[in-house]
């Protein structure tokens, strides 16, 4: 978990994102701010145990969403490894609208690229390219022998294209919600899955907002009496809560208000905690 946070910048809840590594390869799931220090928190370097998070070895990302709270870190994601070493293409897989937002970031640091490539600091010539690939409809969009990433949509308010995605791995089944509404395409593409990665609000506070607030988080976030339910429908042998709006709540309410109605085993994501 590189990030567990949401829109609100709260220190101890870095900008939505996570890491799928396997056979020593990372895959990261979204870009929020702060992405690339987390994954150097978890590298040896700095203490951690994943030498895979190393910032030259990040090559493949997938996006669910353009929401800035999951894109602000793209900039960073594209530069910071390509200046630490990565000498290759960054392959990116995301909604309509990804390849714009690629050609916008690679011109608005145009100058940087430009000289680091012929001023007095020398670098490769292909770290800092962008390979964007527009996700389109429901299906496989990326395979090679660690996974097989499937993208499916999820209802995120009236984004047009917002999806979740499953990652089958050699000894793992991992789903990952996006920002989503309650959804039947996550408790079907969640079962039996051996974790599901799943955004959430806390009922409780949810109920003191204004009507206003009410009916936007109603359209576009999961509460922990909804996530229950798609829980007990998928039957995922863990869950991982992330992108936790906690509105002043504690880790012990939220879980509550899932044990109410579901018994199975769920932890409320920390960043740089390892599952
Ligand atoms: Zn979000
Ligand atoms: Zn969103």
């Amino acid at each position: 978990m590189l990030g567990s946070g949401n829109p609100n910048p709260s220190p101890f809840q870095s900008g939505c994102s996570v890491a799928i590594v396997v056979n020593n390869t990372p895959y990261i799931v979204d870009f929020g701010p702060g992405l690339i220090r987390q994954a150097a928190a978890m590298t040896p370097k700095y203490g951690g145990k994943l030498e895979a998070l190393d910032a030259k070895n990040i090559k493949h990302a997938f996006l669910t969403h353009l929401h800035s709270d999951h894109t602000t870190g793209y900039p960073d994601l594209i530069l910071t490894p390509w200046v630490m070493g990565r000498n290759e293409p960054l392959e990116v897989y995301g909604p309509e609208g990804i390849n714009e937002m690629t050609k916008n970031i690679l011109k608005a640091y145009e100058e940087d690229i430009r000289y680091r490539l012929y001023g007095e600091e020398p670098a490769n010539n292909q770290g800092w390219r962008v390979n964007s690939h527009e996700i389109t409809k429901e299906d496989t969009i990326y395979k090679d022998k660690n996974v097989v990433v499937e993208a499916f949509p999820v209802p995120h308010g009236t984004w047009p294209n917002a999806w979740g995605f499953r990652f089958t791995t050699p000894d793992k089944v991992i789903v990952i919600s996006g920002d989503t509404a309650p959804s039947k395409k996550v408790a079907e593409y969640a079962k039996g899955a051996d974790i599901l990665i799943h955004e959430i609000y806390c009922k409780a506070k949810y109920d003191e907002k204004n009507e206003f607030w009410k009916k936007y988080h109603a359209l576009n976030h999961t509460s922990t009496y909804e996530l229950a339910n798609i829980a007990n429908e998928a039957k995922p042998k863990m869950v991982v809560l992330y992108h936790i709006l906690f509105w002043g709540a504690t880790e012990e309410q939220l879980l509550n208000e899932i044990a109410k109605t579901y018994n199975g085993k769920v932890i409320c994501g920390k960043d740089l905690d390892i599952y």
